[in-house]
């Protein structure tokens, strides 16, 4: 039978990194829900819905169409036929996406999306996020928790934000950049345990990976082997 493997955690563990290259390594396919969570709220925000108003979000949560691509390798996302990669990752989508993926309306659409790609994945899965484990596939064959200290992850984030703005120095961050980046992860990732359906939270039966001591590398070996047992 084809493997389902569950990954959460909050941001900055190098959980997409890790998730696709050992879907890659491992002929599975890759789904990242972040991603549609963010084009919901891509499709929100185009839309002209206040947001923070729960009752609009909750009323439009059925309208959008939105379709993953799982290759590993190349990875797509569409809301209504438009491509939508690039726009997801930027502030304005980050800065809302915690409060759309709050509303039970969107997390129950995007629950099922998810739930019907994993079951159509015939050669297998590594599904990441912050309630596969937990809600999503709470029968999925392998759960992993990733960690890593706040400082770790800020840095991480920061130098993810550089190199996508073609900074061929991320290393010359500055520090109050790092710091700025630093608050708005932690907000993020308070936001996404404070919510009432499906918060960031460990699966009792996930195994906890601490990355904030390890490489990309040294990770993927660790989930392969996990995966592997
Ligand atoms: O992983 P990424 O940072 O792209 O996720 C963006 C946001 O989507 C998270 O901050 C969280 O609010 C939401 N999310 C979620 N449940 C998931 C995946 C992401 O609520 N399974």
């Amino acid at each position: 039978t084809p493997v389902v493997v569950a990954i959460d955690g909050p941001s900055g563990t190098g959980k997409s990194s890790t998730s696709k290259a050992v879907a890659a390594r491992m002929g599975l396919r890759y789904l990242d829900t972040g991603a549609q969570y963010r084009a919901i709220t891509w499709w929100m925000l185009n839309a002209g819905i206040d947001v923070d108003d729960a009752e609009a979000v909750a009323a439009a949560a059925g309208k959008p169409t939105i379709v993953s691509g799982t290759d590993p390798l190349a990875p797509t996302i569409t809301v209504d036929g438009t491509d939508v990669a690039a726009p997801i990752r930027g502030r304005q989508v980050t800065g809302a996406v915690s409060a759309v993926s709050a509303v039970p309306e969107v997390r129950a659409r995007i629950t099922e999306l998810q739930r019907s790609i994993a079951a159509g994945a015939a050669e297998g899965i590594v599904v990441e996020g912050r309630d596969i484990g937990t809600t999503v596939l709470p029968d999925a064959d392998v759960k992993i928790f990733l960690t890593a200290s706040p400082e770790v992850r800020a840095a991480r984030r920061s130098a993810e934000l550089a190199g996508r703005a073609g900074s061929s120095a991320p290393t010359a961050q500055a520090g109050s950049d790092v710091a700025a980046t630093q608050a708005a992860l932690l907000r993020r990732d308070a936001a996404d345990s404070r919510r009432k359906t499906s918060p960031l939270a460990k699966a009792a039966d996930a195994t906890e990976v601490d990355t904030s001591e390890l490489t990309l590398e040294q990770v993927i070996e660790c989930v392969v082997t996990l995966i592997e047992e």
